[in-house]
Parts: structure tokens; C-alpha cells; sequence
């Protein structure tokens, strides 16, 4: 067993506040953010009715979710629109296609404690939330068993434990489901507790609420990551230039004075944006907007999302594209994550 150290007791008396912190997580009032996720359509029918489509149902063992502001950017009529093509569910996501699998990162095996994944040195995945704002059908945690995974107020001292006694660690990654889906009150808490870690100087947030719902970058949100003593950086999950509008670059330039570092990553989507001039454009967006591109990801080989796949040889003659037309800081670096690596691996 870990000895407690004067941080580890510090955050044990604090777990009477975790509870109670925890329980009053919904607020009375919900923020409006939140108000927008509970307004999000649920089923293809109400999807393709407000978009102005031909009715189709099939079954789909991946629930439909789409918040208004992302309906909103999706072009009326248009069944082959690049956003509408990432939200809506296809009779293809039940088809068995060998290699495309429930776990295809197999996660589960680099986890240190409930809720605690290390795939890589110096930093670990926190899962905080099961839940998203947005259901994106190339996910590759759609059936990512989070019931196993995500911490309850009991499992987090376990989790700080751990943390104070590997100092290689500086660096933590909240991740999900979609991490930002934390109301403002937990968010800042568990920021806290990651700064009583004194080796750990670094939290990073992937989410993809500030593209989806850009009213998620609140206030409260913005004080938090300013007056913690943790670098903050937001990595983003934009794969097309139509998800870019204002009201998301006026979130990111309230990010971007808050000190926030902001990168993105892109997964690389059949029909959807593997197209150099498209993530060309994407790219010059994203700079405007203050956000460095940072990764494009081969798809994962998740079960459901096969159809989506691009094969290397095209994703290559794609990059070398980028490459003669871009400035190198505005090239994602093309990788795809192989189990047990030490790194993501370049393609
Ligand atoms: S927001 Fe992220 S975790 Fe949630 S469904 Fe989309 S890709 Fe998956």
C-alpha cells in the first residue's frame, strides 16, 4: 500500500467536500449550455425532419445526438452534407468487417486505477464522463464499456494516490466521453485536486463541446483554468471548416486570452473531408481562430465505423499535398495509435 504523504492526507480531507461538491452538481438553474444539450435531437426522423429530408429509419445500436448550434451548420437538403455525414446513423454500422472491433485501442489493458489510463510516458487519460454532447458515428469509444471506467467519489483517492507516487507524471488528460460535459462546479474541483499533485503541471482538455455548443466556454469555466496554477491546453475536435463559425472562434479567442493553448485534431473521414483542399481550408480556419492544427488521425478500426476508413496510400497523397501548400506550422502530423507503441505512430 502507498504510504500517505502530507498531499495524499491533504486530499483526503477533502473528500467530504468531493461528495458534497458531487451531489449538488446540478445546479438548480441549468446554464444555458446545458439547457441546449437537453434540447438535442435524439432520432434520425426529428434529424432528417428539420433538415428538410426524406424519412429513412433503420436500426442503429449508437444513439443519434445532435445539438441545435451543430444542426445549424448543416445545409438543408443536403443528404451528402459533410457534417450532416459525421451525425446520422447508416445501415453500414452493423455490417462485420474483419479487424473493426468493440475495443480497437484496447484501453482497458493500460489502465492503472478506475478511471486512470497510461498508454504513453509522463502523462495519463482521467475518464471523467461517459456522457458527449454530439454522438459522432466514427467514435472510437462507442462502445466503450465507461460503466467500468468512470471514477465515483470512492475511487478518487485511488486515483490521487497514484498520481503522487509516480512523479514521471506532469501532465493530465481529461478525456471522456466528453470531458467539458462536467458541469463548471466539478470541472474546477477535480482541477484542484490535479494541483495538489506537485509534479504534475500540466492539464489538458480534449473535448469537442466548444465546436458543438460554444456557449460550453463559460465565465466560470474561463476564471477556473486562469487561476489554476496547471498549464491548460484545449485540444479541439474539428474535422471539417463548416463546423468553424463565429460564435466558435469568439469561444476560442476567449480561451486564447485566458492562456489557454489550443490544438486541434482531425480524424481522417471518407467522403468527409479527405480532400487536401478541404483540410487545407480547415487548417487556414482553425489558425484564424487561434488553433494550431495539431494531429490528423487515421480512423480507428472500431466496429460500426468501417465505412469511413481512407487507405493509407490516399491519406499519404493528401499529406504531400498539405505539405507543398501549407506553412509547416499549419501541417497536422498524420498518425494513427497502435496499441502497446510508445508514441502515436506516423503513417
Ligand atoms: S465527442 Fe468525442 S467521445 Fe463523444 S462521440 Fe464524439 S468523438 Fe466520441
Amino acid at each position: 500500500m502507498i504510504p500517505l504523504t502530507d498531499v495524499s492526507l491533504q486530499v483526503l480531507s477533502t473528500n467530504q467536500a468531493l461528495d458534497q461538491a458531487l451531489d449538488s452538481d446540478i445546479d438548480s438553474e441549468p446554464a444555458s449550455w446545458q439547457r441546449i444539450v437537453n434540447e438535442s435531437i435524439r432520432d434520425i426522423s426529428a434529424l432528417l425532419n428539420a433538415l428538410a429530408l426524406p424519412d429513412q429509419s433503420h436500426y442503429s445500436n449508437f444513439p443519434i445526438l445532435v445539438p441545435t448550434p451543430y444542426l445549424a451548420r448543416i445545409e438543408r437538403g443536403n443528404l451528402n452534407d459533410p457534417l450532416l455525414k459525421q451525425v446520422m446513423s447508416s445501415a453500414k454500422e452493423l455490417d462485420d468487417i474483419p479487424g473493426y472491433v468493440e475495443e480497437p485501442l484496447q484501453e482497458s489493458t493500460f489502465a492503472k486505477t478506475t478511471g486512470l489510463i497510461q498508454k504513453y510516458h509522463g502523462r495519463v487519460l482521467l475518464i471523467v464522463t461517459g456522457s458527449c454532447a454530439i454522438n459522432c458515428r466514427y467514435c472510437f469509444r462507442r462502445h466503450f464499456p465507461y460503466q467500468k471506467f468512470q471514477p465515483t467519489s470512492q475511487d478518487w483517492q485511488r486515483i490521487i494516490d497514484e498520481l503522487i507516487s509516480d512523479t514521471s507524471i506532469n501532465e493530465v488528460i481529461l478525456s471522456g466521453g466528453d470531458p467539458l460535459m462536467m458541469s463548471d462546479k466539478r470541472l474546477k474541483w477535480i482541477i484542484q485536486q490535479l494541483e495538489t499533485v506537485p509534479h504534475i503541471d500540466t492539464v489538458r482538455i480534449h473535448s469537442r463541446l466548444p465546436v458543438v455548443i460554444p456557449q460550453r466556454i463559460t465565465k466560470t469555466l474561463i476564471e477556473t483554468l486562469v487561476e489554476s496554477r496547471l498549464k491548460a491546453v484545449l485540444v479541439t475536435h474539428i474535422n471539417h471548416p463548416q463546423e468553424l463559425d463565429e460564435a466558435v472562434s469568439n469561444a476560442m479567442l476567449a480561451l486564447q486570452r485566458a492562456d489557454v493553448l489550443l490544438l486541434n485534431q482531425s480524424v481522417l473521414l471518407k467522403d468527409i473531408n479527405n480532400d487536401a483542399e478541404v483540410l487545407s481550408t480547415l487548417s487556414r480556419k482553425l489558425f484564424k481562430a487561434n488553433i494550431l492544427p495539431y494531429y490528423l488521425h487515421a480512423l480507428d478500426p472500431v466496429a460500426g465505423a468501417a465505412h469511413f476508413d481512407v487507405p493509407d496510400k490516399e491519406a499519404e497523397a493528401i499529406m504531400s499535398i498539405l505539405r507543398a501548400s501549407l506553412p509547416g506550422y499549419l501541417v497536422p502530423k498524420l498518425v494513427r495509435e497502435v496499441p502497446g507503441q510508445p508514441s502515436k505512430s506516423p503513417l
